[in-house]
């Protein structure tokens, strides 16, 4: 059962460095906590958990009722720059079917003509394509779905509230068909779950995912693998031990020495994945000046 509280946030232009240094001018969450519930979900740890326990970032939803009022504040404000929504709670989680926080802090956005990049695993977002469209006529928009596989068995035990990664599929499709810049992150891989490599007939590959995100309108990826934090950790491991008891030992080996698994092991998957991404022609380097470039070469900060 989740649990809705309506509050007064005191900022929501996260500032990730000083004005005018990156055009990336911070983050926005019209949320706190994310019913999504993905078991993997790095927020659980307690350097960013915005609750006592993991539990409540799930079952508990504060509603950042003035985050529209404040954020048209913080922009009368601000120069131009790109604004990131939902690096930490989904933007379009079900919340948002009813309480609409996103869709006003977009229009707030569309009137201030700032660029924008929203992270979702929802298919809700295309309720707001009326207002993505309207933006992107003057201003970058971006939209970055997350989808970590296409097998459903693993989806629904990792991400066990979000959409089916078809719905995202058929989400990306449909921004693409309207003028939408969109592409996928893969993020986290799982190493020994999801980071099948090389069979574009295995739908759980990440050559499938790869190709069908292609296939779908999408112009850049960008991955990484699953880090490993303190009470994240704990959690991930249980999910561990009650689905994937085979792969402990070669988990606590992968993790052994630091938060990522062992460098050889990432090297190594990153090397195969940019293969991959080259020889489905989409964009890898995800600094955002180049993103720009690919998506608007005319389009500066100045
Ligand atoms: S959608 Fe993102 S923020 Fe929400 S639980 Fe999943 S990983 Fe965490």
């Amino acid at each position: 059962m989740i649990k809705y509280i309506n509050y007064n946030c005191k900022t929501i232009l996260n500032r990730t460095k000083p004005a005018g240094v990156d055009p990336f001018i911070g983050t926005v969450n019209p949320y706190t906590g994310c019913e999504h519930g993905c078991r993997y979900c790095y927020v659980q740890s307690e350097k960013y958990l915005p609750y006592k326990t993991p539990d409540e970032l799930f079952y508990t939803v504060k509603i950042k009722d003035n985050a529209p009022a404040l954020l048209n504040y913080a922009l009368e404000k601000t120069s131009q720059g790109m604004i990131c929504i939902g690096s930490s709670a989904d933007p379009y989680q079900p919340a948002e079917k009813e309480y609409l926080i996103t869709r006003e802090i977009l229009n707030i956005i569309n009137r201030h003509q700032f660029s924008v990049h929203i992270f979702t695993k929802s298919d809700l977002i295309t309720r707001d394509l009326d207002i993505l469209k309207d933006l992107a006529k003057r201003v970058t928009v971006l939209v970055s779905f997350s989808i970590i596989t296409l097998d459903k068995n693993i989806v629904d035990v990792f991400e066990p509230n979000a959409p089916e990664p078809k719905k995202r599929i058929n989400a990306m499709n449909k921004l693409s068909e309207n003028g939408i810049t969109v592409g996928c992150s893969i993020m986290p891989i799982l190493p020994y779950i999801t980071d099948k490599l090389d069979n574009p007939a295995d739908n759980g590959s990440l050559e499938e995912l790869i190709r069908t995100v292609k296939s779908n309108g999408a112009k850049y990826v960008w991955s990484g693998c699953l880090t490993l934090r303190d009470k994240q950790r704990q959690r991930y491991e249980s999910i561990l031990s009650d689905r994937f008891k085979p792969l402990i030992g070669k988990y606590r080996f992968l993790y052994s020495a630091r938060i990522s698994p062992e460098e050889k092991y990432c090297n190594r998957l990153h090397y195969r994945i940019e293969e991959l991404l080259d020889k489905y022609n989409l964009e890898h380097d995800f600094s955002v000046e180049n993103t720009l470039k690919v998506v608007q070469p005319e389009f500066s900060f100045v």
